[in-house]
């Protein structure tokens, strides 16, 4: 077999077991594949040319193995920095917003991640940031996008709960790049640069927190429900942002607009349309980053956040001393504005994440007994997790071997 059949095979393995995110980093490897929404509304590689020479000398099914987030993912340990179990490693956390009003309201949370990207381009520290942001050509489609100005980190302000392959993006292993996208996203970036260019040498590589990628078709049935039908222009469709948490807001070419609250188009309708991959995810708290970005909402009395608007608030995690520098930095020259926070009191607003990881032992064995196949998730203290919580896990394992039978080897999200 030669390594274009034996990376497309690897790759075959993946998706056909529902273990891609669509991070694209196979994509960023062979730049013969590409990343195209499949039938199910997610983000998936294509063969589209023939694997290039050059890339053939660089033993590229091995890099693949090390970096494809659906075949296996390690919980990297910084230098100086303390495990939190369920947030993973932490440096440093602060509580933290945009100095910049504009760019705060712009933001999904405290606009954090737009200005820092402003700022690192516009400073010249990074020659340009790899993010995404709604299509120009079609608004309701998530691109990923190079940022080279603070108009450019304005305009791909806000989260967009669709699939988008930011690791695909040629430049985003250039040393020079600073790099925002989902956990997947960055654990295969941090893979692939540790190996080929040392620790601190890559990428700066920031995250968020990330409940899932929701199918595209979610999107697109949720603008048909507000009565903008598939085949309508639109001027932009925001997922969230101007305001905190923000409404789905979709803007019609005549400048009319229709919109509905973040509790609704995440909780009705994109949540649910998750992909399976992120179901079973052991890292949706960004744990490779150097700086990954939260939510951090106010908590209700049972705990559960408050989506009513105010002003955004990110939780900000230093994952690495690199990463605590720059934010420490962009803080001195007034970028952002920073107040001390208790980690754990992060952990508390994130009901979702605490309660995948804790149970995700007993999601994985369900899978498996299934018939399913599972990445390998090391360093995630899983089954440490799950020891005291052991009912709770028994009862996700039965629902993950239900749900896992019920969609077959090839129906699934
Ligand atoms: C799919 C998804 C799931 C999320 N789940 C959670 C969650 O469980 N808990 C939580 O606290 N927060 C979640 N968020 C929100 C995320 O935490 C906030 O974006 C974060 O608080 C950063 O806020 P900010 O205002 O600093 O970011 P902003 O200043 O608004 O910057 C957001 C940055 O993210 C980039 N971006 C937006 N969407 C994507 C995407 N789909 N893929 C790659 N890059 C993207 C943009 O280009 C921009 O650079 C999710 C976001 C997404 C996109
Ligand atoms: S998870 Fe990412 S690297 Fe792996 S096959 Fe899917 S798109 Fe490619």
């Amino acid at each position: 077999m030669n390594d274009e059949a034996r990376l497309d095979a690897a790759i075959a393995r993946v998706v056909n077991s529902g273990n891609c995110s669509g991070c694209g980093a196979c994509a960023l490897l062979d730049p013969g594949l590409k990343m195209e929404i499949d039938a199910q509304g997610f983000a998936r590689p294509i063969r589209r040319d023939p694997l290039q020479e050059a890339v053939r000398e660089s033993s590229v099914v091995n890099e693949f193995r090390d970096a494809c987030p659906g075949v296996g993912v390690r919980a990297q340990r910084p230098v100086g920095s303390q495990r939190h179990p369920l947030l993973g490693p932490v440096v440093a956390v602060w509580e933290a917003w945009a100095t910049d009003p504009e760019i705060r309201f712009a933001g999904s949370s405290g606009g954090t991640l737009t200005a820092l990207s402003a700022w690192l381009v516009e400073t010249g520290q990074a020659s340009r940031v790899v993010g995404a942001r709604a299509n120009p050509a079609n608004a309701r489609q998530s691109v990923s996008v190079r940022i080279l100005n603070r108009n450019d980190a304005v305009a791909a302000a806000g989260s967009r709960y669709a699939p988008v392959s930011n690791a695909a993006e040629p430049t985003a292993l250039e040393p020079t790049t600073a790099f925002v996208g989902k956990p997947c996203e960055v654990s295969a970036l941090r893979a692939l640069s540790s190996s080929r260019l040392g620790s601190e040498e890559g990428p700066i590589l920031l995250s968020f927190f990330c409940a899932g990628t929701p199918s595209q078709y979610a999107t697109n049935r949720l603008a048909a429900s507000l009565g903008v039908p598939e085949d309508e222009h639109i001027e932009a469709l925001r997922y969230r942002g101007n305001g905190w948490p923000g409404a789905f807001t979709i803007v019609r070419s005549d400048g009319s607009s229709v919109a509905t609250s973040y509790d609704d188009s995440w909780g009705t309708h994109l949540g649910p349309a998750t992909q399976w991959r992120c179901k079973i995810c052991p890292d949706g708290v960004g744990e490779s980053s150097d700086i990954t970005a939260a939510d951090f909402w106010r908590a209700d009395e049972r705990g559960y956040p408050a989506f009513s608007d105010q002003a955004g608030i990110s939780a900000l995690i230093a994952r690495t001393a690199r990463g605590r520098d720059l934010i420490l930095r962009a803080a001195a020259e007034g970028v952002l504005t920073l107040a001390p926070m208790d980690i754990d009191s992060l952990a508390a607003v994130q009901p979702l994440q605490r309660q995948r990881r804790e149970t995700l032992s007993g999601r994985l064995t369900g899978t498996v007994v299934a018939g399913g196949r599972i990445p390998t998730f090391r360093g995630f203290g899983l089954v440490r997790l799950a020891l005291p919580r052991l009912r709770a896990v028994y009862r996700t394992a039965k629902g993950a071997f239900r749900r896992r039978r019920a969609m077959g080897r090839t129906r699934l999200r």
